[in-house]
């Protein structure tokens, strides 16, 4: 993106900004140079990031799929949506059952402004975009662009793909997992994936502790104690809590090193 371009209204060029960011090691082109720039300081102590964000976007496809097909879910919550790319969650969703539900939730201003690629939903089912933070999921319950596109009494997938790792400090995601699962009824599903420090040599985990303590990385990782906690009295589906490329990898590819993607993954059900 031009930076030299008027911003729109409420967009920060000058800030790195996760979805802005993502966008770039994805190969997108919504993005700003304080973007490119923090993307470029991170892929230099970690050269593998790229191939993260990639493995992180190809399972939020692959479970998003699992939901469609295999688990019956028609309503989707995807909060932490990211800038619209190839195959966002109502499309493949749409693709297999086309009267599925999405809303999308994401806090990035910029998001808001490409959200009309996101809102291309199939005649038979319906997507809507809310601007809101993770951090107040009351607002995203209570929200009516929610409750005028999904019913509640009926399963959900709740889509925490690659967010909560924005929620800063030991046990903070835990209770807004919690809040959010409790309002969605039985037989509804949470999938997540979250950046994790568990596969690095002790000397990446000291660098990456202090790109963090210096405000160069946002990004807080969880081991994986912590992040199979928010999946407590949920009913795992097979593998269980597994590294990204290895929750149900298509037959025949070719499944990178943990220690190349640095997510943990799970997807569970609410019985
Ligand atoms: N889920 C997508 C995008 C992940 S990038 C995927 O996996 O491909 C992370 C997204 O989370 C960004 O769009 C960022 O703007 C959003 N985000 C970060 N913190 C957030 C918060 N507190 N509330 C809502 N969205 C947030």
């Amino acid at each position: 993106m031009d930076d030299s371009s008027a911003a729109p209204h409420g967009i920060d060029p000058t800030q790195p900004h996760p979805a802005r960011r993502y966008n770039y090691w994805l190969g997108g082109k919504d993005n700003f140079a304080a973007d490119r720039a923090s993307g470029d300081e991170l892929e230099k102590h970690f050269p593998k990031v790229r191939l993260g964000a990639l493995a992180n976007r190809a399972l939020l496809q692959r479970a998003t799929g699992f939901l469609a097909a295999e688990a019956g879910i028609r309503q989707f919550l995807d909060i932490g949506t990211g800038l619209p790319t190839a195959d966002n969650t109502h499309q493949v969703a749409q693709r297999l059952a086309p009267d599925s539900r999405v809303v999308y939730v994401d806090n990035d201003p910029l998001v808001m402004v490409h959200a009309r690629a996101l809102l291309n939903s199939s005649p038979e089912g319906r997507t809507s975009y809310i601007e809101a933070d993770l951090n107040d999921p009351e607002a995203i319950l209570k929200h009516p662009v929610l409750a005028d596109t999904l019913d509640l009494t009926q399963p959900v997938g709740l889509m925490l793909i690659a967010v909560l790792h924005f929620l800063h400090g030991a046990g903070a995601a835990q209770p807004i997992v919690r809040r959010l699962l409790d309002a969605l009824p039985p037989g509804s599903y949470l999938v997540a994936t979250h950046a994790t420090s568990d596969f690095g040599s002790p000397e990446q985990q000291a660098l990456y502790q202090q790109l963090v303590q210096t405000g160069r990385s946002d990004v807080w990782t969880r081991p994986y104690d912590e992040f199979a906690a928010l999946f407590e009295g949920l009913d795992l589906v097979e593998p269980g809590v597994v590294p990204a490329s290895e929750w149900r990898p298509e037959p025949g590819s070719e499944i990178p090193p943990r220690t190349d993607i640095n997510l943990w993954t799970a997807v569970g059900r609410k019985p």
